[in-house]
């Protein structure tokens, strides 16, 4: 391959932001992905007969052209789940979502809980200030405090007061009294949350899914971006490989795209500096018993268990673990606000340790395969100057035809769906666009 200007357009990034953006581009579009193989963060890993994905992912889009993507993807093979959630509180085992099914739980705990909801419905609800305090309008004080408080520090690093609000849309369900109420009284299932189904390829992990957006991609593996010239429009890889470009559609994590960028103004490297994500360290077990999982995950509030949520891959497909056994995959986020403090083989033992006190695992149980995985992006964190770090950083960067799609390109909180579209909507918006040459090799 030659050096110069073959392609008008140039992505970085093999995941569904950028496969996405390729194949809605006619494929008129050279992908350079660093790692070995597409995916990106919805990738999937075979260990030892055992299939993992990057983190917990089951589809819950209810965008009608995802959804026929995935579907067609596995030829339709799919399971339609209906998922049993679970909480782990103190000693309890609680169904999901917690405000509604209080029963069981210390009774001065829940009359707390039902006063201060009371108060918080008469006092209007709807504070947008920070996150901590949409919780407290939202679910009253003591439910606040007690459940989303410590699950925030377990899963976001940070206090809740740290974050906005305008990550929430309607990632988190919030009751009425009504059901509050039935739920702290009756033992009847109070299941309303806003996830009702979820979708998971039959075979071969989440990754599955993406395969129809894979066929046809022009996508160079093992090239990791190291510096941009957006003044020449020229990029170099680690490999020495340079091109140049018309316009850059990038994925990869807006930060780190800006720590390449020669001769960055100041105040764009500092913006980028300001932005922030959390880091979540997976362990991934595979256990000697085919009835491992009683749910499809679980959250878990206790500060002093490493991991805030456990998955159970074994009990989305039977495809995740040869027959006899059952998977699991543990949660355990870090961040530079809240560090790991300990190495990945303490996380992975401390994993175990926790997850058999509360009787996950047993100690009869044979664990045959037990691993970590550091995955340095995880979650995109909305502290106070996010909004405004990530305008300034992306404004320049169009004003340089530097184009940002996906999670982390464009630092938001987007799951593989709205990846998806995003990139779908920046090719027809390129190729509406007559400054753009769309040439083909
Ligand atoms: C723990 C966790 C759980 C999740 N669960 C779900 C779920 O249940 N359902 C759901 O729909 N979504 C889920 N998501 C979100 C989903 O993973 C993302 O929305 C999706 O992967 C974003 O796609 P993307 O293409 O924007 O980014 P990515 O998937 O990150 O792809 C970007 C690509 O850029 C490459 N890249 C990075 N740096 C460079 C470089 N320097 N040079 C070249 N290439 C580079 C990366 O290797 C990667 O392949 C979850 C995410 C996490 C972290």
């Amino acid at each position: 391959m030659s050096s110069s200007g073959m392609h008008a357009v140039v992505t970085l990034g093999a995941g569904p932001a950028g496969l996405s953006f390729s194949q809605h581009f006619n494929h008129q579009t050279d992908i350079y992905e660093k790692e070995a193989s597409w995916g990106g963060r919805c990738r999937s890993h075979m260990i030892d007969g055992f299939i993992f994905d990057e983190g917990p992912h089951s589809s819950f889009t209810k965008d009608v052209y995802v959804k026929e993507l995935f579907a067609e993807s596995v030829e339709d093979r799919l399971n339609e789940i209906y998922p049993k959630i679970l909480n782990r509180f103190g000693s309890d085992w609680v169904r999901h979502p917690v405000q509604t099914n209080l029963k069981g739980l210390p009774v001065d705990l829940v009359v707390s809980c039902i006063l201060d909801f009371v108060k918080a419905e008469r006092s209007g609800s709807g504070s947008l200030e920070n996150y901590g305090q949409w919780l407290i309008d939202g679910f009253g004080e003591k439910f606040a405090r007690t459940f989303p408080y410590a699950y925030t520090r377990k899963y976001w690093t940070v206090e809740p007061e740290q974050m906005t609000t305008n990550w929430i849309e309607q990632r988190i369900y919030r009751p009425d009294l009504e059901q509050v109420l039935k739920g702290a009284l009756s033992s009847e299932i109070n299941s309303n949350h806003y996830i009702s189904t979820v979708r998971y390829p039959g075979r071969g992990g989440f990754q599955s899914f993406l395969r129809g957006l894979q066929e046809g991609t022009k996508a160079y593996y093992g090239y990791e971006l190291v510096e941009l010239d957006v003044q020449k429009k020229k990029i170099t890889f680690k490999n020495g490989f340079e091109r140049y470009y018309e316009a850059l559609v990038s994925s990869m994590p807006l930060p780190v795209l800006v720590q390449s960028i020669k001769d960055c103004p100041t105040d764009i490297k500092q913006a980028a500096a300001r932005l922030a994500c959390t880091s979540v360290v997976l362990v991934n077990l595979g256990v000697a018993r085919e009835n491992l999982a009683n749910c499809h995950w679980f959250y878990i509030y206790n500060e002093d268990i490493l991991p805030c949520r456990v998955h159970f891959p074994s009990a989305y497909s039977a495809d995740n673990s040869p027959p006899g056994t059952g998977s699991l995959q543990a949660e355990v986020y870090y961040s530079r606000y809240k560090p790991l403090g300990m190495s990945l083989e303490h996380v992975l033992e401390k994993t175990i340790q926790d997850l058999t006190a509360i009787g996950v695992i047993s100690k009869e149980d044979q664990i045959i395969l037990a691993q970590c995985q550091d995955v340095k992006h995880a979650q995109v964190l909305y502290h106070h100057q996010h909004t405004e770090s990530r305008t300034a950083v992306l404004d320049y960067l169009e004003k340089h035809d530097v184009h940002c799609i996906g999670r982390y390109g464009e630092w938001a909180y987007l799951w593989s769906d709205q990846s998806i579209i995003n990139g779908k909507r920046l090719a027809e918006r390129l190729i509406k666009d007559k400054r753009i040459t769309i040439s083909s090799s």
